[in-house]
């Protein structure tokens, strides 16, 4: 193996993508030559800069199921061909850029470099303000609880089961009520966690649409308007206390008229 052979191949080596034996090639090649020596460690502070100066972001929930139903929605109906997916046209571009490393090491910061702007540019455009995030954080969380097995975890039509469950599990005591008797049946609870904090989440049905109540402890009165999101209804309030967010996919008018149940039945005491 020479110098040139030996860089075309540092960056596979440090990805652990050479076999055995070109692995082995490789290693004794650089033991031997300070050169590569050289560029290999020049490739690894490279790495080490970006792994501790790159910004990196945790995708929130609410981009999650952006993204999630965004895919869905695009999915073709019919199985992806392998030459034709993304993947598959990903790996092409990958073993394009590895058989020419340094037409790629061009193309590839070309390419960095306007995806980079591309994604920051409409980040720029999509920047949510921190109601629009918190709100598409409770958007995700339902949209997550209507998935198999994720509705409630403690199934109950009986406000005394439901409400004990809750203590132990939060440090604070969300007011339980059902509201049956209006049409709108208590079916369970369940812990849920968003906007960096623990919520309690009931559950209620009401003809065949599932309603999500969250509360959480909270003074800052936030929302107070109908917001239709993704298809669902969203409203906000809070006593000063305790925060609520219901959220389904009612009609506007029937949501308040269930939040206003239940705030006419939590501030005269359950
Ligand atoms: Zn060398």
């Amino acid at each position: 193996m020479n110098c040139e052979e030996c860089q075309q191949h540092l960056q596979a080596a440090l990805d652990g993508e050479l076999d055995a034996a070109a692995s082995r090639i490789h290693e004794q090649h650089l033991a031997s030559c300070a050169v590569c020596q050289t560029a290999q460690a020049e490739l690894l502070g490279v790495r080490r800069l970006v792994r501790a100066h790159a910004s990196r972001h945790t995708a929130s929930a609410a981009l999650r199921f952006r993204v999630v139903s965004d895919i869905e929605q695009a999915a073709p109906a019919a199985p992806v061909s392998p030459a034709t997916s993304p993947r598959s046209a990903l790996e092409r571009l990958f073993g394009y850029l590895r058989r020419w490393p340094w037409a790629g090491i061009n193309l590839g910061f070309a390419t960095t470099a306007s995806v980079a702007f591309a994604v920051v540019f409409s980040l720029y455009l999509q920047m949510p303000s921190e109601q629009d995030r918190s709100d598409q954080e409770i958007v995700a969380t339902h949209f997550r609880s209507l998935q198999v097995d994720h509705l409630a975890d403690v199934i109950s039509t009986d406000k005394h089961t439901v409400k004990p469950w809750f203590s132990g599990k939060l440090d604070f005591s969300p007011p339980v009520v059902d509201l049956a008797s209006q049409g709108f049946a208590l079916i369970g609870g369940r812990l849920d966690y968003f906007d960096q904090h623990a919520a309690a989440a009931m559950v209620y049905r009401h003809d065949k649409h599932l309603i999500n109540l969250f509360v959480w402890p909270d003074q800052v009165v936030r929302g107070g308007k109908l917001r239709s999101i993704h298809g669902f209804q969203l409203l906000r309030w809070s006593d000063g206390e305790m925060a609520y967010a219901v959220i389904s996919d009612l009609n506007g008018a029937e949501l308040q008229q269930f939040q206003q149940l239940l705030v006419a039945r939590v501030s005269s005491g359950n």
